[in-house]
């Protein structure tokens, strides 16, 4: 890799979500037009949204929503409360939704959105507030045939409530279909709260199968205790695999004998954070990251496994829940040691594939059962996962490019056919 390639990837997450693009679409001999118009995202809204505090002081914070393409349905991505946020962080995590939907071949484009705050240092009438203010400077591009937020980092299911709500008022009838991973009550499906966790534990299973691995054997650390870590651990717990160690911000714990899941949960919601678990040694991220293990799910945040630690990594498969948590060159070290990697854009599509339903159930307003959706989702994670692994086994290349190849693939066809206006 160039040292300049390097630097700009360093400095903006854009670049390393094209640094993919452009490896996939020249390994596939892609049209030079369409290729051009893939490295541009099609709408990126930034607003400004002043927000009443509880002490009576405006505060005025930045949000972004990034629709990056929309060929081949409308466009669909969470919804980001971090105070790292940036516009292009926002831009590099809705392309990868493109490839994402395209990749498990449901049809939606790819999009995010984000808002530069501190959730953890505001009340809950502030976020309230904040989150309604949002959906009403980017009402003008969402719409359930338009674009479909989610949850994403320190988001959830209420935050969805008031986006719906916001949009519902503004349109004078209520539009569920307009967000998804919204409350059940309100009509959400059954099965979101756990689906990007179960799709990476479908995906492990496959991945485990190629490997000859005994799941019910294999031991597993989780990073990052959310959504998508907690329900991943707790899936991992109930098919019989072993969780010695999982971690959040403020650090992990670990427990050769294995931890249960949801007793670490509960302690988390008493105190702040899985350290106040106490049947278990306190560990760092770093220490979870590099420790001995069959599976590693990173699932919090970004640039996790670097070129600082990947020679490190002991863990026989990392299954990604986390969007970019490997950064390129890290990738490149795994795979010479052998380290069976399944990518973000395959490994935590579970999450989006659900949203699908829950949307598809919105606009048929008829609901399915959880088996029925957790049924569909098993369907899709491992047609996706034996097509990416043919693809990579065929053009011998890394998981992670032939899910690219495939999911750029795939999103170019759909441009060709619908042509170039005006
Ligand atoms: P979440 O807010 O529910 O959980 C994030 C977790 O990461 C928290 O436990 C937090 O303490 C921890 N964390 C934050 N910073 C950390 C750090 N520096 N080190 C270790 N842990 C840290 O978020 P989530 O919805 O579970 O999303 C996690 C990741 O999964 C993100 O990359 C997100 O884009 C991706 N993802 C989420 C979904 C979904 O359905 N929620 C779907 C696909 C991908």
């Amino acid at each position: 890799m160039s040292e300049e390639k390097k630097n700009l990837q360093k400095e903006n997450p854009y670049a390393a979500a094209l640094w993919m693009l452009d490896a996939a679409a020249e390994k596939i001999s892609l049209n030079k037009n369409i290729w051009e118009r893939l490295r541009h995202p099609r709408r990126c809204l930034i607003v400004t949204l002043p927000v009443m505090m509880d002490d009576g002081s405006l505060k005025i914070f930045e949000g972004y929503r990034v629709q990056h393409d929309y060929s081949r349905g409308p466009a669909k991505g969470g919804i980001r409360y971090h105070p790292d946020v940036t516009l292009e962080e926002i831009k590099a995590l809705a392309s990868w939704m493109t490839w994402k939907c395209a990749v498990v071949s449901i049809p939606f484009g790819g999009a995010k959105g984000g808002v530069r705050c501190n959730p953890k240092e505001m009340s809950r009438a502030e976020i309230e507030r904040l989150t309604r203010r949002y959906a009403s400077e980017i009402l003008i591009i969402i719409g359930p045939d338009k674009d479909i937020p989610a949850p994403d980092v320190y988001t959830d299911a209420r935050v969805m409530a008031w986006i719906m709500d916001t949009y519902s008022v503004a349109h004078g009838h209520s539009v569920p279909g307009v967000v998804t991973g919204k409350p059940i009550s309100l009509g959400g499906t059954l099965g979101r709260k756990e689906a990007t966790g179960r799709g990476c534990v479908f995906t492990t299973i496959e991945a485990a199968k190629i490997l000859k691995m005994d799941l019910t054997k294999a031991t597993v650390a989780v990073q990052g205790f959310g959504n998508v870590g907690y329900n991943a651990a707790q899936i991992f717990h109930e098919s019989g695999a072993k969780v010695i160690a999982v971690s959040d911000s403020k650090g992990g714990i670990f427990n050769s004998r294995g931890l249960d899941p949801k007793k670490v949960l509960e302690a988390k919601e008493k105190g702040t954070s899985v350290c106040d678990y106490e049947d278990g040694d306190r560990i760092t991220n770093e220490d979870l990251v590099t420790m001995e293990c069959d599976v590693l799910v990173p699932a919090a945040l970004e640039n996790i496994i670097t070129l600082k630690n990947a020679a490190k990594v002991r863990a026989r498969i990392v299954v990604e829940g986390a969007n970019g948590p490997t950064v390129p060159e890290a990738d490149e070290i795994l795979q010479s040691n052998g380290v069976l990697v399944i990518p973000d854009i395959l490994a935590n599509a579970g999450g989006v594939t659900v949203s699908y339903f829950e949307w598809v159930q919105n606009i048929q307003e008829f609901f399915w059962s959880e088996e029925d959706v957790n049924r569909k989702l098993g369907e899709i994670m491992v047609r996706s996962f034996n097509e990416v692994f043919k693809m990579a086994r065929d053009h011998k290349v890394t998981p992670r490019l032939a899910a690219y190849m495939l999911a750029v693939g795939r999103v170019a066809e759909a441009i060709q056919l619908l042509g170039l206006y005006p």
